[in-house]
């Protein structure tokens, strides 16, 4: 078995690093965490990239979320080409913005109202934004290990510890920015009481992962998310749940069609426009109705609704039928099975985890319930497995802190490819030294 030749990539990467910071313009996809060349993608199909060099790929990315249906699927591409012969942008209201709220609004009950936003990051700073304006208070609590996108005030992740005071995490964060959110450890529902106990009345907002997929798929126990909507209505807080990564995978109406909790808002992204940029937050109209231009919480948008990501975005929520969700539950279980029998078969330590059909190899014994656990895992082992993976022709997302995304296209010979990659990169696991 020889390497995919990527001397088209390495090119492509030297030559971005003098014109983009990093040469990449999200952090991750630089493989800083696992070294090597990043594979600059030329194509996509079904459930196979191909890279600039012309090597194809398994892939388990699926743009880290929002390609459930595989790549460039006739339908969306349809629904995007029509779209745009007919206008690019507008600057004023559509009839397909009405529908794609609507579709979100049947999914998922406790929404009344959305508000259709360009990223997953603006919908949650807009949704802590008009918490903060409708409870008057100033703190917000969100969880170590939870990703919301880089908002200032939450990329706080000060470690565990009751009421611990978020610092900056990012330079550029001011510490008044940060001073207002409080991070506690996930699932930890005696922190969120201390908490609560320590600000009474001051809190405006709890936000959380609806099921953590930022720190590796982290599912929340039993009880803790509806343990939040208590605590959060006896104290007039209000609950955020952060769907961006959840929604529209994990089930037709998301982590909320697995474990019904009634959040105030619920911000959505990645799958609900179809791998163009739109997301959205929405909530019960009595909240969602203090936005402008009813109410006086600002918020806006130059491109918020664009009628080609609206397009993309319908077209790929009208097309996750009942049995493309099936087919992602079992190509998730398929693949967690292959992880975990391989890596047993080289005696790894491990642990495959689940949250709804997010997947996740922990090195370490499980579960996982939090991100000091996430943390401690042998995570030295994974760069060796990424990389025999890949030079094998299976792409699985470049950190051991991401969840595996698989999509609807996977098909009997992808799961043949992976299977024939994961003995050797189980190898490369058992033997990497810290
Ligand atoms: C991806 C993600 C975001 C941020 O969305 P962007 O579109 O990247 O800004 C927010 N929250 C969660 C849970 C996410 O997974």
């Amino acid at each position: 078995m020889s390497s995919p030749q990527t001397p088209a990539s390495a090119a492509l990467f030297d030559r971005s690093a003098r014109s983009i910071p990093g040469g990449v313009n999200s952090p991750v996809r630089a493989f800083s965490a696992v070294g090597g060349t990043p594979r600059f993608i030329a194509s996509a199909s079904g459930s196979q990239l191909t890279d600039a060099d012309g090597n194809r790929y398994v892939d388990l990315v699926s743009s880290w979320g929002p390609m459930i249906l595989g790549h460039a699927h006739p339908a969306v591409v349809e629904a995007v080409q029509r779209a745009a012969t007919t206008g690019l942008s507008f600057g004023a209201p559509t009839e397909a913005e009405v529908e794609l709220a609507e579709e979100l609004i049947a999914r998922v009950a406790p929404v009344e109202r959305i508000r259709l936003v360009n990223s997953g990051t603006e919908a949650t700073m807009s949704a802590v934004r008009l918490a903060r304006g409708v409870t008057g208070r100033t703190k917000i609590i969100k969880f170590s290990g939870c990703y919301h996108g880089h908002v200032d005030a939450l990329l706080a992740d000060a470690g565990s510890g009751l009421a611990t005071l978020g610092l900056p995490t990012s330079p550029g964060v001011t510490g008044a920015q940060a001073q207002d959110t409080v991070v506690l450890p996930y699932n930890d529902l005696a922190a969120v009481r201390e908490a609560f106990a320590r600000y009474p009345g001051e809190i405006a907002a709890v936000i959380t992962e609806a099921a953590a997929g930022n720190m590796g798929a982290v599912p929340p126990l039993p009880g803790f998310n509806a343990g939040l909507r208590e605590i959060t209505e006896a104290d007039g807080a209000l609950l955020i749940l952060d769907e961006v990564m959840t929604g529209f995978r994990v089930s037709k109406a998301g982590w909320y069609g697995l474990e019904p909790v009634d959040a105030d808002l619920f911000t959505f992204g990645k799958v609900m426009s179809g791998g163009l940029p739109a997301a959205a937050f929405g909530g019960r109209a009595e909240v969602m109705n203090r936005l402008a231009p009813l109410g006086s919480v600002y918020q806006a948008g130059t491109l918020s609704g664009n009628p080609v990501a609206v397009a993309a975005g319908l077209a790929t929520l009208r097309n996750a039928t009942d049995e493309v969700y099936a087919q992602l539950n079992a190509n998730s279980i398929r693949l967690g099975g292959l992880i975990g029998d391989a890596l047993t078969a080289e005696g790894v330590r491990h642990h495959v985890q689940y949250a709804g059909n997010l997947v996740s190899v922990f090195f370490t014994d499980g579960p996982v319930v939090n991100y000091d656990q996430a943390k401690a895992a042998e995570t030295f082992r994974f760069a060796p497995f990424f990389h025999a993976l890949l030079e094998r022709g299976v792409y699985p997302p470049p950190s051991a802190f991401e969840a595996w995304f698989v999509s609807a296209a996977l098909t009997d010979t992808d799961f043949e490819s992976i299977e024939a990659a994961l003995p050797a990169a189980a190898r490369a696991a058992a033997a990497a030294k810290q």
